[in-house]
């Protein structure tokens, strides 16, 4: 099973399923090919666009009322900045004990990993569970999922019908107070994306005393909204991490989570417990004016703003009219995407069989549910109460910040040793979900 997984994992990279959001890219297509070869059994294939397939796989249970579980792995991934990266990010390199390529992390690993678990079940290799087994290789998720997870969930819920699921994203451990601390995402941060607008009065560039400039205006406006402190939610996810890992106190108080952070070394680890604490606003997309000698009469910026758990488009408004003070009454704010945050409880009997393969791989059950900060596709299936969590197992070749960074960054990769552990991992939790589930 291991020398497969890291086959197949290097073939979903040479795949390229690159989405850069337009509808033509991505062609997950091929990567439903090489699944469907792999799997050795035809899928249900849904195609909303040319070329942007998902494809599911369904083992019927042995009860009909016991919960479904699905796994789900999206095959797409995003970009990559050619010039950032050591080794081809399409080439699926096997190097220094490493797979290298788009992908590693963001979720190819799980994708393969998913897909060697769930083959047994498929072939007739192992028994059926209670409760049907499927496994979903999903389109389309780096752009919103319109093109898959939103449209099976909201078109094809005849074939994507679970009441448990195993998706990204999985954190690798973090060193806790008494040993490592295994990190199960069960919720995510929910993005409000705005577009900020500012129109201005044109005239010749070489006359700007007193002129109405709108880049100047909106550039006043976004420094003001980057630099102004974020409102700030202490969830209970947050505050049982911080005890898991023997944070001072200071770290879950809403007063002293600032200066605590500052203390953090790693700055990807800062960066993190920052946006699970915080309203996150990162203005990413700045335009204006048509001209060097036109005063600018038109600015706009496209801000990436996450909310937790209580924060909604009233507290997001509220926050950048405060930041922008006076210049808010110059500034057009446009909603441009209103998703709450997200999560799963885990007093659930998929938790149980998380932790149980947990021990049998570590000796720790110290499984801890952890706030994402990225959206996945698990949001459609939770919208139908379904339980969602991400999680596998990496060896200690990749630590927490370095992943983190590796996340839509230069250079992905991943240890075939973790992939190996998350297979295992990943079959153990099945094994036990087959105990558990009720
Ligand atoms: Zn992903």
């Amino acid at each position: 099973m291991s020398d497969e997984v890291i086959g197949l994992l290097q073939q979903l990279i040479r795949n390229a399923c690159v989405n850069d959001g337009t509808p033509a890219s991505g062609q997950e297509i091929r990567s439903v090919e090489t699944l469907a070869d792999y799997l050795g059994v035809g899928p249900q294939v849904v195609e909303p666009a040319p070329g942007r397939a998902s494809a599911v796989w369904r083992v019927p249970g042995t009860d009909p009322k016991a919960p479904t579980l699905m796994l789900m792995g999206h095959t797409d991934v995003v970009p990559v900045d050619l010039e950032g990266w050591s080794r081809d990010p399409f080439g699926g390199d096997l190097s220094d004990g490493f797979v290298w390529g788009r992908g590693a992390v963001d979720m190819l690993n799980l994708t393969a990993a998913m897909a060697c678990v769930f083959k047994p079940y498929l072939r007739g290799d192992r028994p059926p569970l209670p409760g049907d087994l499927v496994y979903l290789a999903v389109a389309d998720e780096e752009a919103a999922g319109g093109l898959g997870a939103g449209h099976l969930v909201d078109e094809r819920w005849d074939l994507v019908a679970c009441d448990y699921l195993l998706t990204e994203i999985a954190f690798p451990a973090l060193q806790g107070a008494d040993g490592p601390v295994y990190p199960v995402a069960t919720g995510e941060k929910g993005p409000y994306w705005t577009r900020l607008e500012v129109r201005g009065t044109p005239r010749h560039g070489s006359l700007p005393y007193g002129a109405d400039n709108a880049a100047v205006t909106l550039a006043k406006a976004i420094a003001d909204v980057a630099q102004a402190p974020t409102p700030v939610v202490i969830t209970p996810e947050w505050e049982r991490l911080c005890g898991e890992l023997g944070l001072p106190p200071e770290f879950s108080d809403p007063e002293g989570v600032d200066a605590a952070i500052e203390t953090l070394d790693d700055p990807m680890v800062a960066a993190y417990a920052h946006a699970v604490t915080h309203l996150t606003v990162s203005p990413n997309v700045i335009e204006a004016g048509v001209k060097a000698n036109i005063v600018a009469d038109r600015a706009e910026a496209q801000i990436d703003i996450r909310a937790l758990p209580g924060q909604d488009r009233g507290t997001v408004d509220a926050f950048l009219r405060k930041a922008m003070g006076e210049t808010a009454d110059r500034v057009e704010i446009h909603p441009v995407a209103d998703h709450p945050a997200n999560s799963s409880p885990i007093d659930t009997p998929l938790w149980e069989a998380v932790v149980s393969s947990l021990e049998d791989h570590t000796g720790s059950r110290h499984a801890v549910p952890v706030t994402m900060t990225a959206t996945t596709d698990a949001r459609f299936f939770r919208r139908r109460g379904v339980v969602a969590y991400g999680v596998g197992l990496y060896d200690d070749r990749m630590p927490f910040g370095e992943f983190l960074a590796a996340f839509h960054g230069n250079d992905e990769r991943v240890s075939v040793e973790s992939v190996r552990l998350t297979t295992s991992f990943l079959a153990g939790v099945v094994d036990h979900w087959a105990r558990v589930c009720r």
